[in-house]
């Protein structure tokens, strides 16, 4: 353990944590260090394999750590077994006992632990109360809505009372309409409760929508970590850019550069036009998609072919607010001159 690390206030801090699966084998968490701050709510973001899943079972005791430490408010949890750590997990699509209420649900892990039956069933009915479901203590899952469900689930969580909250794509498993109402929830939750939560997902839009910091991971690294605007506004490299969606990666000849793609304004130009130079913040382009998206308008443009360009990008997105693109619409096949001012760009790193 890492003595710089142990006056920290953070909730949970990763020191050079590794797991390699085999020996010999590639890391599938290599060497990261992360520190998550009291109270937070943490997404760890990334594409399916990165490492999300094993970081955060890791953390929770679920798998052994080959490397480095997990610190819990500076004390070393690394080696403590699940159930003595001070977090607790909550799974895809809830995982509660079907056969059982709700009640017992939340008490279960009581009863695992040899609580008597009185005492149990008293705490579990006041966590149902705390998240407004004491009223439906006695129903079965299936008689729940998808919202009542992760509520109990949230309250099985919490009976252990634990610092912090773990919860591996929770809401993956929903439709779309269920999983938006069902974020803002555990927002609230996360806000109301004062915990921390280590939320992990594969999806952009519900780590922006739920996180104060987002870690974003690729092949068992992280590759950026900030809050959603930070991450999004800046991304330091090609990979978060692209994973993070809504720029251009625009390779300038002296390195790369990342531009967003409502930065870009786009102008038609007469046939022939595109023959001269477009500038040093501006690209001749065809028109080669045009897809409506209610409130904005994205185009998909390409470079190739055109004579003097400045940048050797082929592909290109624009987003035009409805109004703008309205008042000069634009259709396949068109050509344009793309410009954007030169703060727009901001440099990428390899
Ligand atoms: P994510 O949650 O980001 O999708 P995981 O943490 O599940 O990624 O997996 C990271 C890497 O570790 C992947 O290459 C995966 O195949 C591998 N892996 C995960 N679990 C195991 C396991 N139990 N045994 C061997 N390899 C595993
Ligand atoms: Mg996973």
């Amino acid at each position: 353990m890492n003595a710089r690390f142990t006056s920290s206030s953070a909730a949970i801090e990763l020191v050079g944590l590794t797991k390699r699966y085999a020996p010999g084998a590639k890391p599938a968490v290599d060497s990261i260090n992360l520190r998550i701050a009291s109270g937070s709510y943490c997404c760890l973001l990334g594409p399916s394999g990165c490492g999300k899943s094993t970081t955060l079972r890791m953390v929770a005791g679920h798998e052994t750590v080959t490397e480095g430490d997990v610190l819990l408010e500076n004390r070393n949890i690394t080696d403590l077994p699940a159930a003595a750590r001070g977090t607790a997990m909550m799974f895809q699509s809830f995982a509660l006992f079907p056969h059982l209420s709700a009640l017992d649900n939340v008490a279960f892990s009581l009863k695992m632990k040899g609580m008597a039956k009185d005492e149990r069933l008293a705490q579990a009915r006041s966590l149902l109360d705390r998240v407004a479901m004491g009223h439906l203590a006695d129903r079965k899952p299936a008689e729940l809505s998808g919202g009542q469900q992760q509520r109990v689930a949230l309250a099985r969580a919490l009976i252990t009372q634990p610092r912090v909250l773990l919860l591996d794509e929770p809401l993956s498993a929903l439709d779309p309409f269920l999983r938006i109402q069902m974020r803002a929830e555990l927002r609230r939750w996360q806000k109301e409760l004062g915990l921390t939560f280590i939320h992990v997902t594969h999806s952009q839009e519900e780590a922006m929508a739920l996180a104060d910091t987002m870690v974003v991971m690729n092949h068992g690294v992280i590759e950026q970590s900030g809050s959603p605007h930070e991450v999004y506004n800046r991304p330091v490299n090609e990979f978060v850019a692209r994973f993070m969606g809504g720029h251009n990666v625009i390779d300038t000849g002296a390195g790369k550069v990342g531009v967003r793609t409502d930065h870009i304004a786009v102008a038609p130009v007469a046939a022939g036009q595109e023959a001269g130079r477009a500038g040093p913040h501006a690209q001749w382009a065809v028109v080669s998609d045009v897809e409506y998206q209610g409130t904005y308008v994205l185009l998909g443009l390409q470079s190739p072919g055109l004579s003097h360009t400045a940048h050797s990008t082929a592909q290109w997105s624009v987003m035009l607010s409805e109004s703008v693109f309205a008042a000069q619409p634009l259709k396949v096949g068109d050509v344009v001159r793309m410009s954007w001012l030169p703060e727009a760009e901001h440099p990428l790193a390899d």
